[in-house]
C-alpha cells in the first residue's frame, strides 16, 4: 500500500471489466476516490464501484464513448463534481479486431486506432489541460500492449495503435516533465481479462499463449494493477516517459530461452 495515493482522484477509462475493473479495485485498496468509466456494462461498473466502496475508497461510474471529446470531458467533470478534484488518469479503454491486412476493411481500422489511439490522446490532453490549468500534480498511466514492441500479424491496426501509445507517452512525458506531471505506460503481456477469453476457451490456443511467456504462466488482472498503483503512487516520483512491462518475460524473446540460436 502507498500512503500518499490516500484520498487521490483518479480516472480510470473501460473500468467496467478486466485490467480496468482491477485497477480500480486496487486503488480503491488505497483510499482512493475513482470515476469508472464504462462504455456499455452498467452493471459491471456498479459492480466495481461497489467493490471500491468495499475496500475503502469512493467511486461514481459514468457511461462515456472515449473516443470522443465529450466522454473524456464528462470523465473529467465527473471526478471534480463528485470528488473536487484530478490527479490520476488511466486511459485502459482498449479493444482489437483480428483481420489479415488484405480483408481489414477502412471501418474496423478506424475502430482500433479511434479507441486504442485517439483515445489516449484525448484523455491525456483532458488531464493534462486540467493539471496545467490549475498548477496541478499530475499523473498519466497509458494501457499500451507487448505489441507496441512484439508485431502482432493480423493484428496490424492494435500494433500500430500500441506502437503510436509508446512514441505518444514518451513524446508528453518530455513535454510535460518541467511541470509536475509523469506519463508512463504499462505494457501487459497475456493477462486473463474478458478481451482474452474466447482464445483461452480453447486449449491449444492457450497452451500456445503459455508457451510464449518464460514464466509459463498467464498473467494476473491485478499483477498489472499492481504495476499501476505503484506508478500512480510518489514512489516513483523520479519516473516518466517509460513503458512497465508486466508479462512475465514475453518481451525477451521467448525463442531462445532454451539457448538456441
Ligand atoms: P477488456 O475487454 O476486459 O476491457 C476493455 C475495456 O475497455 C472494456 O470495459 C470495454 O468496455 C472498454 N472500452 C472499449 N471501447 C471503449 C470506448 N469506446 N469507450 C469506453 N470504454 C471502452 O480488456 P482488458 O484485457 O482488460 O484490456 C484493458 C487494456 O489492456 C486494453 O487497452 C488492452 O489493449 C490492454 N492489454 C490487455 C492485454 C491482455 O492480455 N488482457 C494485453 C495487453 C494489453
Amino acid at each position: 500500500m502507498y500512503k500518499d495515493l490516500e484520498n487521490k482522484v483518479a480516472v480510470i477509462t473501460g473500468g467496467s471489466k478486466g485490467i480496468g475493473n482491477a485497477i480500480a479495485e486496487r486503488f480503491g485498496q488505497e483510499g482512493m476516490s475513482v470515476v469508472i468509466n464504462y462504455n456499455s456494462d452498467e452493471k459491471g461498473a456498479q459492480e466495481a464501484a461497489d467493490n471500491v466502496k468495499a475496500q475503502g475508497g469512493q467511486a461514481v461510474i459514468v457511461k462515456a464513448d472515449i473516443s470522443t471529446e465529450e466522454g473524456n470531458q464528462a470523465l473529467l467533470d465527473a471526478a471534480i463534481e463528485h470528488f473536487g478534484k484530478l490527479d490520476v488518469w488511466v486511459n485502459n479503454a482498449g479493444m482489437e479486431i483480428k483481420a489479415p491486412l488484405t480483408e481489414m476493411t477502412l471501418k474496423d481500422w478506424n475502430k482500433v486506432i479511434s479507441i486504442d489511439e485517439t483515445g489516449v490522446f484525448l484523455g491525456s490532453r483532458t488531464a493534462v489541460k486540467y493539471f496545467t490549468e490549475n498548477d496541478h500534480q499530475g499523473n498519466i498511466i497509458n494501457m499500451s500492449s507487448v505489441h507496441q514492441q512484439i508485431p502482432w500479424p493480423t493484428f496490424a491496426s492494435y500494433a500500430a495503435a500500441k506502437g503510436g501509445v509508446k512514441l505518444f507517452t514518451e513524446t508528453i512525458a518530455m513535454e510535460y516533465a518541467n511541470k509536475n506531471i509523469r506519463v508512463n505506460s504499462i505494457g501487459p503481456g497475456a493477462i486473463n481479462t474478458p478481451i482474452n477469453a474466447k482464445k483461452f476457451a480453447d486449449k491449444a490456443q492457450y497452451e500456445k499463449t503459455v508457451s510464449l511467456i518464460p514464466m509459463d504462466r498467464i498473467g494476473k488482472p491485478e499483477e498489472v494493477a499492481a504495476g499501476a498503483a505503484w506508478l500512480a503512487s510518489d514512489q516513483s516520483s523520479y519516473v516518466t516517459g517509460i513503458t512497465l512491462f508486466i508479462d512475465g518475460g514475453m518481451t525477451l524473446y521467448p525463442g531462445f530461452k532454451n539457448g538456441e540460436g
